[in-house]
């Protein structure tokens, strides 16, 4: 075998290609979603709903009242790179939507049975067509009534990929990291009314409202448990050695937050609900780094809550790290750990002092 002649190189057929893509940006119901949700924020969405059937396994819906989608895109809307949101590489740099790469709609229409019912904003008419590998099925679009926005609905994800299909847990499970997703956006996204709603069930799972706070978002999602022991962190720090301590600092650092104090004593396992410049991200240092505090500081109480609004200036963050952009990359990312440490700890210290002399008053 040693000695065999070397097999020939060829160029993969197109739909090859596409498969394997469509899996590396799309794992699973609640990937999927999370892609269709940016969408709809960044469509300028004040009201989102999704309905999902088994868990995202059968049926993903989702429906915003953003801007819409022209008729007159709708043929490249699933083609591979096809984006309304950048031109240059060097707007990566300044970008403030969410999609950026044009492949999220190629991906899905790949691997599922897909619709898109659109009204765009000043049209007279709204449009509905299916797709299927990038393309639109005959006879295209269909006119249709309709309110300004888009409904997508992926139907029967992975039928055409059965490993992956295989690899799907039970609805149950799928269903409960759609509702994470989801819940994270809808902490989030203040003046978005977000919901999610099982088929055949009346009352959604989750529900916000597009006027109520933040602390209103996580009560609805998270519960009043939550929302009731938690205290604000504001946080700005510009690094660097000036007597000045300001935003402006090579760190350029502003953290927005909400985190439970020593009196919340339900939670099982630490969530930590972070964006960074308006992304859901994980960062497993931070995440290491402030459970590790906790531990220290409350050893008695439960798994920590937290929610982390990080504004990094946009030039030292790299959003384009990972297909599914779960994680970005940002530079002096030790110093900004330890402020935001810093941070963390000098609120939960107070908090601690006050409920003492509360309890002993
Ligand atoms: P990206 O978000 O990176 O641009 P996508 O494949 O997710 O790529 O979407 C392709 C394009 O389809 C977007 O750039 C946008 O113009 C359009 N689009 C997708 N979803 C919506 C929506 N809900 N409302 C309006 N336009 C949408
Ligand atoms: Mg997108």
């Amino acid at each position: 075998a040693a000695s065999a002649a070397p097999p020939a190189i060829r160029k993969l057929d197109e739909n090859v290609v596409n498969k394997i893509a469509a899996g590396e940006v799309i794992q699973r119901p609640a990937s999927a979603l999370k892609e269709m949700l940016e969408n709809s924020l960044d469509a300028g969405s004040t009201q989102i709903s999704v309905l999902v059937k088994e868990g995202g396994n059968k049926l993903l819906q989702i429906t915003d009242n953003g801007c819409g989608i022209r008729k007159d895109d709708l043929p490249i809307l699933c083609h591979r790179h096809t984006t309304s949101k950048l031109r240059e590489f060097e707007d990566l740099q300044t970008l403030s939507t969410l999609g950026f790469r044009g492949e999220a709609l190629c991906s899905i229409s790949f691997v599922s049975h897909m619709s898109v019912t659109t009204m765009a904003r000043g049209a007279q008419y709204g449009y509905r067509v299916n797709f299927k590998d990038s393309e639109m099925e005959p006879p295209g679009p269909r006119p249709v009534a309709a309110v300004p926005g888009t409904t997508i609905s992926v139907e029967d994800l992975f039928f055409n990929v059965p490993t992956r299909r295989k690899a799907l847990k039970s609805a149950s499970e799928e269903y409960s990291h759609i509702l994470d997703v989801v819940g994270r956006y809808a902490v989030y996204s203040t003046g978005v009314a977000i919901s999610c709603r099982r088929a055949g069930e009346s009352r959604p799972d989750i529900s916000t409202t597009a006027t109520g706070s933040r602390l209103d978002a996580v009560r609805a999602v998270y519960g009043a448990d939550v929302a009731r022991e938690l205290l604000p962190l504001l946080l700005e720090a510009g690094g660097g050695t000036g007597p000045e301590v300001s935003v402006d600092g090579p760190l350029g650092l502003r953290v927005e937050g909400l985190l439970s104090g020593a009196n919340y004593v339900t939670g099982k396992k630490t969530v930590l609900v972070l964006f960074i410049n308006g992304r859901c991200v994980e960062c497993s240092p931070l995440r290491r780094c402030l459970e590790g505090l906790y531990a220290s500081l409350l050893p008695k109480a439960a798994r920590p809550w937290l929610f982390l609004d990080v504004r990094l200036p946009p030039r030292q963050v790299e959003v384009n790290m990972h297909p599914t952009k779960r994680e970005v990359g940002f530079m002096h990312q030790v110093e900004v750990i330890e402020e935001i440490r810093r941070a963390v700890e000098a609120k939960l210290l107070a908090s601690n002092e006050s409920r003492t002399f509360a309890t002993t008053a």
